[in-house]
């Protein structure tokens, strides 16, 4: 279908003449990912023949028993995997832990429907503006579901509770309602100042398509938004995804062709791909004996789709790559596999951006790795790699803004009150609505125990980010 531009078009969103010649320029590709999608194919066994014993009998048996009960595991976040995903986790016990569902998912269903308030910063359906950076959720669901998933009730269409007491499933972004609240947003900081009247939010500048994933999309669609996002003034897109573990093939020469298309009609425009890569099982080889290999020149063998796929992105000085990714019980929660993931992506260009504390949510207590133990891991990894290699800060999102875990004591803090065990030092990195905040620290006593905020509400030392505010 020839895209007409915004002459033609009433009502609805008009793209501009450059805007619809760039996207009737671009062609969608046809991908075989070969996807499983829902435990019942494992059961009755309508899956390829290798992929049969992927789940043992007893596995299968245990959750079929929880079938229509309220610990009923695929209710919680629908099984789906790629054949690529498969093949590399039929030899990677973390990898099978990321993506076969477990009756543990749903032992302990304690926790919050959202913990980040999320709903709090969502002026239209499917955008969250908490910083000078928008969240769009452009798609609702990904090649492959991670069992872990913070967004289970977007890929499991739940419904979610909003501000105004409406309950609803969250529903994605749209191109005109997108804009148009862009543009409003921008237009109204210009003309206070730099800081909305109401809100004292900067301008927003920067946009996270999100989902589900955005590269289960169609390169036409992606190319849609990325144009708009661009027509209405953000300076760069970032695309968070986590094809490059779940099908790297997806980084086809059609996605490639569009994305340099882009860049010769919008070069202001900077693309920051945000890739989500947990363990490095998930994109190294290994030998016979399960050893990742060496290559002669230094550094370890790559699958060769995946490495393809970082080495075209690489190319391309206008997009950045970084990697993202919770620390999660039986997954990561390994210095070694973290260390070797930090390294092996910095030799390949793509930056070690942030590691996520879990989240107290709903449905996640199977994964849970304690903050202090997370800091741990993630530090005790990055003892024996460069500087430029351990970039990477642990972090967990606080509905003010995004904090740092910056340090755990391992001994008393003497003369500190409440510091007999030690402290833990959190900064605020930014805050939801006060950009100002940024640097402030909260000092607490530790916890071993603790997976969330609530977990020190009765050991706050010093908060001068205020993080403690209502808990
Ligand atoms: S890729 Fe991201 S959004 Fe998709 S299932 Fe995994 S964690 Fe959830």
């Amino acid at each position: 279908m020839n895209i007409q531009p915004k002459s033609v078009k009433k009502n609805s969103y008009g793209p501009t003449d450059r805007e619809a010649e760039f996207l009737n320029s671009i062609e969608n590709a046809k991908y075989d990912r070969q996807i499983i999608a829902g435990i019942k194919k494992f059961t009755q066994g309508k899956v390829p023949e290798d992929m049969k014993n992927f789940y043992s009998q007893a596995e299968l048996q245990a959750l079929e028993d929880l079938k229509g009960t309220g610990l009923d595991v695929e209710a919680r976040m629908p099984v789906k995997i790629t054949r690529h995903y498969f093949n590399q986790a039929k030899n990677s016990l973390p990898m099978q832990v990321l993506v076969k569902a477990s009756p543990k998912e749903t032992y302990d269903l304690d926790g919050s429907a959202d913990p980040g308030k999320q709903m709090d910063y969502s002026p239209v359906e499917g955008l969250i503006h908490k910083y000078e950076l928008g969240l769009i959720y452009v798609v609702g669901t990904c090649s492959a579901h991670c069992r872990f998933c913070y967004r289970e009730e977007l890929i499991a269409k739940k419904e979610v509770e909003r501000p105004d007491g409406t309950i609803a499933p969250k529903g994605m972004a749209q191109i005109p309602e997108i804009v148009a609240y862009i543009k409003d947003h921008n237009n109204l900081v210009a003309q206070n100042d730099g800081r909305h009247p109401v809100t004292g939010r900067e301008r927003l500048r920067e946009i996270l398509m999100s989902g589900g994933d955005p590269l289960v999309l169609a390169n036409k669609n992606i190319a849609a938004w990325l144009a708009a996002l661009s027509e209405a003034g953000i300076d760069s897109i970032r695309i968070g995804t986590k094809e490059l573990a779940f099908y790297p093939d997806r980084f086809d020469a059609t996605f490639f062709d569009m994305l340099d298309k882009f860049h010769a009609v919008y070069p202001e425009t900077k693309l920051r791909i945000m890739i989500h890569f947990n363990h490095p099982d998930e994109f190294l080889k290994k030998d016979k004996d399960g050893h990742y290999i060496d290559m002669p020149g230094g550094g370890l063998e790559w699958l060769d789709s995946t490495k393809k796929a970082v080495l075209e992105l690489g190319k391309r000085d206008w997009i950045t790559v970084d990697n993202q990714a919770p620390i999660l019980k039986d997954i990561n929660d390994d210095p070694d596999a973290l260390r070797i993931m930090q390294r092996e992506l910095k030799r390949n260009k793509v930056e070690n951006h942030y590691f996520f504390c879990g989240r107290d949510i709903i449905g996640h207590k199977a994964f849970n790795v304690p903050i202090e133990e997370a800091w741990r891991i993630l530090n005790e990894s990055q003892k024996g790699l460069s500087g430029v290699e351990t970039h990477a800060r642990l972090s967990i999102t606080h509905y003010k803004g995004k904090t740092e875990v910056a340090a755990v004591s391992n001994k008393p803090a003497p003369g500190i009150k409440g510091g007999e065990n030690g402290v833990v030092v959190l900064k605020l990195l930014r805050g939801a609505a006060d950009a100002p905040d940024r640097g402030k620290i909260t000092i607490l006593g530790r916890n071993p125990d603790a997976i969330w905020f609530s977990g020190y509400n009765d050991r706050v030392i010093y908060d001068e980010a205020g993080l403690f505010d209502d808990f």
